[in-house]
């Protein structure tokens, strides 16, 4: 099974293939994950919607009308919820820092907007929705979360985003050191994919 991936986010495509690449083949084969570059381009979208699923679905069917017929579209849309900001950055976690989308950026603003919230507030969870937009309208939607607590000082080399200051329950490094092999058995898009990877099995 071929799903075109509608994010030019380079990082989302190697989790998402590394997610397919260590679960089972289903009936319909391997889930290839293919750059939407190759199913003639992502197309401009305005992530407004204001929810991960609505941002998603939009990416999703954006990119879907421009796919040869039969073909399948996946979006991800994923972020970091604070308990101590309200939920905040949540949807607008890639823009935490400003529009121009600056992942150092908004690292350093949390780190700053965090850095005298004590330990017992400092809790945290990343949150991914998958959509997969396919044939005739047909829709599939993915949910998976991952809690932790955010470290004042980022630390670790591995992953993006805010990688270096979530540390997931059950463990003491930040995900941005645990890497992507153990990132992959517990985040929250691999628990989404999880759940895709039932639907593909079943389907
Ligand atoms: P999106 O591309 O609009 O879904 O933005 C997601 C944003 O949430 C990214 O830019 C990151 O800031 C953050 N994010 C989502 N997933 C992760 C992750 O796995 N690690 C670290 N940051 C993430």
């Amino acid at each position: 099974m071929k799903l075109y991936l509608a994010s030019g986010n380079a990082h989302k495509a190697a989790e998402l293939q590394a997610l397919a690449d260590a679960g089972p083949a289903g009936p319909g084969g391997r889930i290839e994950i293919i750059s939407a570059r190759a199913g003639g381009g992502m197309p401009a979208v305005v992530e407004d919607a204001g929810t991960y699923l609505g941002n998603a679905r939009k990416k999703a069917q954006a990119l879907h009308e421009r796919l040869p017929a039969g073909a399948w579209a996946l979006a991800d849309d994923s972020g970091l919820e604070v308990e101590a900001l309200g939920g905040a950055p949540g949807v607008e976690s890639a823009y935490f820092a400003g529009p121009q989308g600056d992942s150092a950026a908004n690292l350093r603003k949390l780190v700053a907007v965090m850095r005298a919230v004590p330990p017992e507030r400092r809790g945290a969870r990343f949150v991914c929705v998958l959509v997969l937009a396919g044939p005739g309208g047909a829709e599939h939607v993915f949910e998976g979360s991952c809690t932790g607590r955010l470290l004042v000082e980022p630390r670790g080399g591995a992953g993006f985003g805010y990688d270096p200051l979530l540390v997931p329950d059950g463990h003491t490094e930040t995900f941005a050191e645990l890497g992507d092999a153990v990132k992959n058995t517990l985040s929250h898009r691999a628990r989404a994919w999880a759940k895709l990877a039932a639907w593909a099995a079943r389907s």
